[in-house]
């Protein structure tokens, strides 16, 4: 069995969540694996090219990686999180969702600027989340060349998105 399949397997899907025909792709079970985490880590770990200052982690699954992640990339972690938690003063970029929009921030002296940030994830989908928080750390200053992601779900086209702004992406998992 390949590393691949190895990670493959410890994510389950759960038909109709969070409404029905979506099936949503659990990742606590791999979380909940040791190996599997471990695992995870050292495999984005080794795809990461050059040097990283910051690894940014989207609020909330998205932290864990970019935690655990910034430990061997000797880097900080910059949290993005939904708009109204930051205790300071922040930057903030809305984004489409299927129905309405949603908004993510960063607090606006969190980047030193051209810093280099690796964004990071559980799941890229259609892409409208990571290209948000692109869009936020580009306008605070930040470089981001590299996107990372657990899982791809190559037909909704989000890698591609990003791709085409000069973003080189790795999942592990499509
Ligand atoms: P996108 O903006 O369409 O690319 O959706 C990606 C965001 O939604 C990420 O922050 C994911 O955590 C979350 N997401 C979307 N679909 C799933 C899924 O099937 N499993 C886990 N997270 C998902």
């Amino acid at each position: 069995m390949s590393a691949h399949d190895d990670l493959k397997a410890l994510i389950r899907t759960i038909p109709d969540f969070p409404k029905p025909g979506i099936q949503f792709r659990d990742i606590t079970t791999l979380l909940l694996d040791p190996r599997g985490f471990a695992q995870t880590i050292e495999r984005m770990a080794a795809a990461t090219r050059g040097k990283v200052d910051l690894v940014a982690g989207i609020e909330a699954r998205g932290f864990l990686f970019a935690a655990a992640l910034a430990v061997p990339l000797n880097a900080g972690v910059l949290l993005i999180r939904k708009d109204g938690k930051l205790p300071g003063a922040t930057i903030a970029e809305d984004y489409a969702l299927e129905y309405g929009q949603d908004r993510i921030a960063i607090h606006e002296d969190a980047l030193v600027p051209g810093a280099r940030v690796l964004l990071v994830d559980d799941l890229i989908a259609t892409g409208g989340t990571a290209r948000a928080a692109v869009r936020l750390i580009r306008k605070a200053g930040g470089i981001v060349s590299q996107a990372q992601f657990l899982v791809d779900l190559p037909d909704l086209g989000g890698a591609d998105a990003l791709r085409r702004e000069e973003i080189a992406v790795d999942a592990l998992v499509s």
